[in-house]
């Protein structure tokens, strides 16, 4: 799309802000008229467009005209930031979950006026049109979505940041259920052209794969290593703006696209072999073809380790060459004026490539470069899944990237006389902190790579941080005290709460005033009106029509008919074991158990809604959604449930659903195996939107407690240690058998209620359940689960402390703001300020 229209002329154009605003000066509905008739082609006779293709068109002009006038600042945002030699940051991620930028971009730039008003001439409201844009799906969960929080925070505080990721042609599979199951899609969002993205050719980078390694002397006579007979692959950039909030800053992502190095290979386009030649293309842009699905788990496929080594090769290519137009092949300063903070082990191959381009490129030797690397790498850790820990078989590793793997021995070599004088003599010590896990098929540990390469590792919430140090990474945190820090994760409140509630928005601003969408902590002078009985009013009576949304989405995607005045009970998030979706459908099943024996004094009514996406391959989670969706079924047949409980699987959840979602949700449901989700930022979402949690002792959850209060947070089950206790001596099928509810609970689920043409096909589920070693222990936590449901129960019924907790949790989301973990980043880790206005 770069090529809709032409760039301003460079050389005369003023270096202030006097860019016209409109290329043309045009003004908006202007604009739109001429892209759609002269940039699109299509068109346009002022006529309500009637065809959902009309739609389309009307979506793409606007989005251009939008972009056109975020163009100037952009390109001054970048001037500013190359114009200054202050210390930059680079974010390096496999994964940006974005979702849709016109909205983001018209509430950034201020346009939601001039906006509107355009797409009424056409008959359309703005939110009708932009529901036309497909949502920027480039990563899992969570970990991509935080990418995307902190570039976003980046902008809002004009920091000097780069976010460097890959440019998936298929982003996140569309998920729908066909008979109860997951049914995968493939996910073009490509497919119309993405307006948001401009293609900068010129700084296409070659990346080489394969081949071997010689020595060869230099200039100098030194001896050198190259690396010769590659295979390679260009990849070529694509820069999506990242509007800050109001204040002219545009910062930049950069995404990264594989492409053949020719687009034929003469020699067998002359054999006449034409097909060939084009099939040989089309491997190379495999590399950049497809995110890989699975959230928080690693299978070791070599196209994996391709797209990450691409990523972080053509990333830091892209830097280094920035920096020799500036400063020649002088790197004594380019650990300070650079930071590369990796986003999980998924870019960990940035520490030996930074080496590999320092030695063997720029002609350093090797402390120098040690030196320059440890200055500038900085490593977030996402998981204490033990599972989820990156691992390169050698063998791979060795035919893809073969001077990568000389350069790993050689920093595990050094690596391991320092661990020898720490621990002299400790052969165990050794090869547990080893690089290399030794056996018959020995592999490389990613994450220790990176710890080892990086002057900072943090963990991303209180809880996470503290048990990376005394579990996973001991050895590390023992030997290394002061690399180890805590950055509890954050979201952005412009996306997940201005946005996507604009009734609560309008409440805010004219209660606080209108600060907070630059500074959270502000929210906290909600905390007053919590007891203000006309102000309660207005708080529930925004909750209700955010309710009525999302009942009108769930009937529209669903048919199932949520009633407004019942509890709305949300758990949406990937599905996974630990996570524990298994979990709240037994206290599904309970309640409907209690319906059935007409046991339904003081039963508040609820419509539950579970959402998320399982990895395809992932076999126990896809049998977990199969389960959801059955029993909903059920429940929504039977006549005795009318009246108090209604459930649904919601389909296909991303990042746009998500925005409807959590501004109508009451209860929010976070009910982890506690110890195991590292943070969790749907969990802040909610709180911001004044939901309030269910939830154990884990990751933010923590955090979220301390700041909403005790009392205005449903806690139950097990924490951290308790669950490393129990596991000891776990006796689900005891438990079971002591207690009734669960017992009958169980009894239902096994019997066949929800599965009666297809018997045992939960039993894989009722096993794990009933198993001394269930990793999960989902059955020691539900009772005490089963209890705070109640408690959350009677609660809803006091309809005046309900919001009044409600007001409170929103009150106390203020440290959940990513601009505060940012700001953390910013003046713990990366050391930087704020850009410089333009000179
Ligand atoms: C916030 C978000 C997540 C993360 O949710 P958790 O509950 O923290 O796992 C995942 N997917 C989407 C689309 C999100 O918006």
């Amino acid at each position: 799309m770069s090529n809709t229209h032409p760039a301003p002329s460079s050389s005369k154009v003023p270096s202030t802000t006097k860019i016209p605003s409109t290329l043309g000066e045009l003004d908006l509905p202007t604009d739109v008229r001429r892209h759609l008739t002269v940039t699109l082609g299509h068109f346009d006779d002022r006529q309500p467009p009637s065809s959902e293709s009309d739609k389309r068109y009307l979506y793409r002009a606007l989005a251009i005209s939008v972009r056109d006038r975020l163009v100037p600042e952009w390109q001054q945002t970048w001037r500013r930031m190359w114009q200054s030699d202050d210390r930059k940051v680079y974010y390096l991620s496999l994964e940006f979950l974005i979702g849709r930028s016109l909205t983001n971009a018209i509430q950034n730039l201020d346009l939601d006026d001039e906006t509107r008003s355009a797409m009424h001439a056409y008959g359309m409201e703005l939110e009708e049109v932009a529901d036309r844009e497909l949502d920027a799906g480039l990563g899992n969960g969570g970990l991509g979505r935080l990418a995307a929080c902190f570039l976003d925070s980046c902008a809002n505080l004009q920091l000097p940041v780069v976010g460097y990721g890959i440019r998936y042609e298929y982003g996140m599979f569309h998920q729908h259920i066909k008979d109860g199951r997951q049914v995968e899609d493939p996910d073009h969002w490509l497919r119309d052209g993405n307006p948001w993205e401009i293609v900068r050719a010129e700084s296409t980078r070659r990346i080489r794969f394969y081949g071997r390694t010689e020595q060869h002397p230099d200039e100098q006579g030194r001896m050198k290593t190259r690396l010769v007979d590659t295979s390679d692959v260009l990849a070529v950039p694509f820069d999506m703006p990242i509007p800050g909030y109001r204040n002219k800053t545009i910062n930049t992502l950069r995404l990264w696209k594989a492409s053949t190095t020719d687009v034929f290979d003469l020699a067998e386009f002359n054999a006449g072999s034409y097909t060939e030649a084009v099939a040989t293309k089309n491997n190379a842009e495999q590399i950049s073809m497809v995110l890989y699905p699975n959230d928080a788990s690693e299978n070791g496929k070599e196209l994996r380790l391709k797209q990450q080594y691409f990523l972080v090769s053509a990333s830091l290519q892209d830097v280094i060459d920035r920096w020799v137009k500036k400063h020649g092949d002088d790197f004594s300063e380019f650990g300070q004026k650079n930071c590369f903070q990796l986003n999980d082990t998924h870019p960990a191959c940035a520490v030996p490539e930074l080496m590999r381009l320092l030695l063997d490129e720029h002609g350093m030797e090797w402390d120098d470069a040690w030196e320059v690397v440890t200055r500038c790498m900085a490593y977030t850790n996402h998981t204490l899944l033990p599972e989820a820990l990156e691992r390169w078989s050698v063998g791979l590793f060795s035919r893809l990237l073969p001077r990568l793997l000389e350069i790993i021995y050689e920093i595990n070599a050094r690596f391991l006389k320092l661990v020898d004088q720490q621990w002299p003599g400790d052969v165990g010590m050794r090869r547990e902190m080893s690089l290399i896990e030794e056996s018959d098929n020995p592999h490389i540990r990613m994450a220790y790579l990176a710890i080892v390469g990086s002057f900072s590792v943090n963990g991303v919430a209180g809880l996470h941080t503290q048990l990376l140090e005394s579990g996973l990474f001991k050895n590390f945190a023992e030997l290394w005290p002061r690399k180890f820090n805590n950055k509890t994760n954050g979201v952005t409140q412009r996306r997940w709460l201005a946005h996507c509630n604009p009734g609560l928005r309008e409440l805010l601003n004219e209660t606080i005033g209108d600060g907070w969408q630059t500074d959270l902590t502000k929210i906290d002078q909600l905390a007053p009106h919590a007891t203000d009985p006309a102000f309660r009013e207005r708080w529930q009576s925004i909750k209700l029509e955010n309710k009525q949304r999302l009942a009108d989405l769930v009937k529209e995607t669903t048919d199932v008919d949520f009633d407004t005045s019942f509890l709305f009970d949300v758990q949406v998030k990937r599905i996974h074991e630990y996570k524990r979706q298994l979990l709240n459908v037994l206290h599904i099943i309970h309640l409907y158990d209690r319906i059935q024996r007409g046991e339904t004094a003081g039963m508040v009514p609820r419509c539950v809604l579970i959402g998320g996406k399982a990895a395809p391959g992932y076999h126990v989670a896809k049998l977990i959604v199969k389960l959801i969706n059955d029993v909903a079924k059920v429940v929504n047949a039977d006549a005795k449930c009318r009246d108090l409980l209604r459930v649904v699987f919601f389909p296909n959840y991303r990042v746009s659903s998500m925005e409807v979602i959590c501004p109508a949700t009451e209860l929010s449901e976070q009910i982890s195996t506690a110890g195991k989700e590292a943070s969790g930022t749907g969990n802040m979402k909610f709180m911001m939107n004044g939901a309030l949690t269910i939830g154990t002792l884990d990751g933010a959850n923590i955090e979220i407690r301390e700041n909403a209060g005790d009392e205005n947070f449903f806690l139950f089950g097990l924490d951290a240690a308790e669950v490393v206790e129990t596991k000891k001596e776990y006796r689900p099928n005891d438990i079971i058998a002591a207690d009734p509810d669960i017992a009958r609970l169980m009894n239902i689920l096994e019997s066949g209620t929800f599965n009666p043409d297809n018997p045992g096909l939960y039993d894989l589920l009722t096993g794990g359940l009933r198993s001394p070693h269930d990793p999960w222990v989902t059955i020691a936590d539900l009772r005490s689960y089963i209890d705070a449901q109640a408690e959350v129960g009677k609660a809803y019924q006091d309809t005046d402390k309900w919001n009044e907790m409600s007001i409170l949790n929103a009150a106390g989301s203020g440290w959940f703001s990513s601009d505060r973990t940012i700001s953390q980043y910013a003046q713990d880790i990366w050391d930087v300020r704020a850009l410089p206005p333009l000179k």
